[in-house]
């Protein structure tokens, strides 16, 4: 059975202002063939427009159905209309609605990248401007075209999907005679070629190009005159799923290069304005990197500190660990032996090494000067336990220790102290009236809390005990663990093996054990709250960031509310405005990110050579400050980009 191509049956469209109901279309009923040119006419207010809105399927009437091809589409979905707006229909309006940043060319492709069929259109584009007499102005931008050239770019733009029909809403309202008479003889040849035309016009001599005359009042049809000979009828039959063509993805490649492309654009034609909502985004990223890297740099300092205190280190000491200076009970202060030591260096697989130490304080004399340091009596393993290991000089052999040398190795507090700009190596002084010869300088260690690591002077541990400190007893056991897992199984053996060896009480705590991973456990709790701090800091500036984004992103869409309208119009689905809006909210953000991410390793490098700070930028503050400009973009770019693909294209085209 042939049927029309358009059929409109008993039609209505009801608008209300306040409760007051405007019959904008009252039952109107109409059917136009293919290859027929209607013009539809009639006073303002009359419902042309109305009328022309949903036969452009850009509206939906309230009563009334309206069938095309065949198919009933009177109850689309929104992204229905927009896929059969995109390939059965042309729209040209009265104000042209070009996108004035992009060229005369790429005007004429936008219909296209919201088509079903991904394609190279370039060649399609080049021929529509061509037909339209353009093929010059391909680069130029629309205003630097004049208002007759610019209706012309949009009538290619009409007809680069091929539609079956073309809407031309006043095509000629805005131009002059001349101008007026050239887009009439295109649209006429269109026609002849075989398109449908349905244009609305009030003017008697543009009417008078059309086959077919319709006036219109007050909402209905009061006549309908053929002034030129009926298009013949032909097979109008076409599937829905003809008509419409499958769904696209809104992320197809085409489309987001495309989106990126115009993102890039409207943030550099508004240098000023994207600079300064990006600055919100810049400076917390900025300083998050700057403060990240700082924080790592004393990370790793602190780091370094540990390691000159020997790692996987334990230290056993007679004593309480509670009390300092005064153990708990009667004096009870357990003292060990070289015997304690070989036992503890047979507990495997705990046990790397394990080395006795006596410490002492000492009068140290050279020449007319005199210090008061720490004297220490170590062992031969001691040096690579501790990190001791001189980097002038040497340790002791093992021979000096047997034979009580009188040898020390100082410390540089000790060197600067007495020695000055001097080469102490091979000198001789005097540790508690005793003479020692200088044959090593110990490590810098620096500080470890108020105790200065470099203020000792390290000795053959016979010589202390026998000759200096008249000791018969170890005053501390180092023990090297073999790995840092087994350190808290190692210091409960440890501590079983040693309660009995001297048969001391569970509750007897005349000796302590320490390990360097409580201190580093402190320390690294003070990094974490410190890194607390900082996340806290860089989230608020974040959010006061993304408030910024947002805000520049809902004026966005408020100015381009007709290019959304005109989108929407030539098949851009509600996902395909989202895609776009989100994306120029997340390259804002990320362009923020980017340049905050060099401003903040600038500030690192600054601070680094200026204040002899020591910072470490690390990747992961990198990847981590893009993660998270590229969420806020997301999460504050979301509701603008919501706003604006829930906008209704009638009312967006209409927007001043
Ligand atoms: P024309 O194009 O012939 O000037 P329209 O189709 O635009 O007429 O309007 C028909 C009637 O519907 C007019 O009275 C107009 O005020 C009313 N109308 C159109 N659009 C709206 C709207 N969005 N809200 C309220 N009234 C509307």
């Amino acid at each position: 059975m042939s049927v029309s191509m358009i059929e409109l049956k008993n039609v209505s469209k009801t608008y209300y202002i306040g409760s007051n109901p405007v019959y904008a279309l009252k039952d109107v009923s109409l059917e136009i063939e293919q290859g027929d040119f209607v013009a539809i006419m009639g006073a303002s207010g009359s419902g042309k427009s109305t009328m022309m809105h949903i036969l452009g399927l850009l509206d939906i009437p309230d009563k009334g159905e309206y069938f095309l091809n065949g198919n009933n589409v009177s109850n689309l979905s929104d992204d229905d209309l927009a896929g059969l707006r995109n390939k059965a229909a042309g729209f040209v309006f009265q104000q042209f609605h070009l996108l004035q940043k992009m060229t005369t060319k790429d005007n004429v492709a936008l219909p296209c990248i919201y088509s079903t069929e991904q394609k190279d259109y370039s060649a399609q584009v080049d021929e529509k401007l061509k037909s339209v007499g353009l093929a010059d102005r391909a680069k130029h931008r629309p205003n630097e075209l004049s208002g007759g050239q610019q209706q012309r770019v949009a009538i290619a733009r009409a007809l680069v999907r091929e539609p079956m029909i073309i809407f031309a809403d006043e095509p000629t309202g805005n131009l002059d005679s001349k101008s007026s008479r050239e887009i009439m003889e295109i649209l006429t040849k269109l026609n002849e070629q075989g398109k449908t035309i349905i244009m609305v016009t009030h003017e008697d001599d543009i009417a008078g190009y059309a086959k077919r005359i319709i006036k219109m009042f007050d909402g209905q049809i009061i006549s309908d005159k053929r002034e030129k000979k009926a298009p013949a009828k032909s097979e109008n039959n076409v599937s829905m799923n003809n008509l419409i063509g499958q769904r696209h993805s809104a992320w197809n490649r085409a489309e987001l290069a495309g989106h990126f492309r115009q993102a890039l654009n409207s943030i550099f034609s508004n240098k000023i304005r994207s600079f300064l909502s990006m600055l919100g985004i810049l400076i917390g990223v900025a300083s998050v990197i700057a403060m990240l890297a700082l924080g790592e740099g004393a990370k790793s300092s602190m780091q370094e500190k540990l390691k000159s205190l020997g790692s996987n280190l334990i230290s056993i000491r007679g004593g309480s660990a509670k009390v300092r200076g005064a153990a708990k009970g009667m004096g009870a202060v357990t003292r060990f032996t070289f015997k304690d030591v070989e036992k503890i260096q047979a507990l495997q697989p705990y046990v790397a090494q394990a080395a006795g130490v006596v410490t002492g304080s000492g009068q140290i004399v050279y020449e007319h000067d005199n210090w008061n340091s720490t004297i220490e009596g170590a062992g031969y393993d001691y040096a690579q336990m501790r990190a001791s290991v001189p980097e002038y000089g040497r340790w002791f052999t093992r021979e000096e220790i047997q034979l009580r040398a009188k040898v020390a190795i100082i410390g540089t507090t000790v060197v600067e102290k007495l020695f000055g700009n001097k080469n102490p190596i091979g000198e001789t002084i005097k540790i508690n009236r005793i003479n020692f010869k200088v044959i090593g300088i110990l490590p810098e260690k620096g500080f470890a809390g108020p105790r200065d690591q470099d203020d000792m002077v390290n000795i053959p541990i016979t010589t202390a005990m026998y000759r200096v400190l008249g000791k018969d007893y170890l005053d501390s056991i180092y023990v090297e663990i073999t790995s840092p897992q087994l350190i808290d199984e190692g210091k409960q053996k440890l501590e079983q093996l040693i309660r009995k060896q001297h048969k001391l009480y569970k509750d007897d705590d005349s000796f302590s054990i320490h390990d360097m991973t409580e201190i580093q456990a402190m320390l690294s709790s003070t990094t974490n709250t410190m890194s607390v701090l900082l996340g806290c800091i860089a989230a608020i500036s974040m959010v006061v960031g993304g408030i910024g984004i947002m805000n520049i992103m809902l004026v966005s869409v408020t100015e381009r509310t007709r290019e959304i309208g005109l989108r929407k119009a030539i098949g851009a689905r509600n996902l395909d405005i989202m895609a776009q809006f989100l994306i120029e909210a997340v390259v804002m953000t990320m362009s923020g990110g980017v340049i905050g991410i060099l401003t903040g390793i600038a500030i690192a490098g600054i601070l680094s050579h200026a204040a002899g700070w020591n910072v470490t930028v690390t990747m992961s503050s990198i990847i981590l400050a893009t993660s998270f400009s590229i969420a806020i973009g997301i999460g504050f770019g979301f509701w603008p980009a919501k706003k604006a693909a829930q906008l209704n294209p009638v009312e967006a085209l209409r927007y001043e």
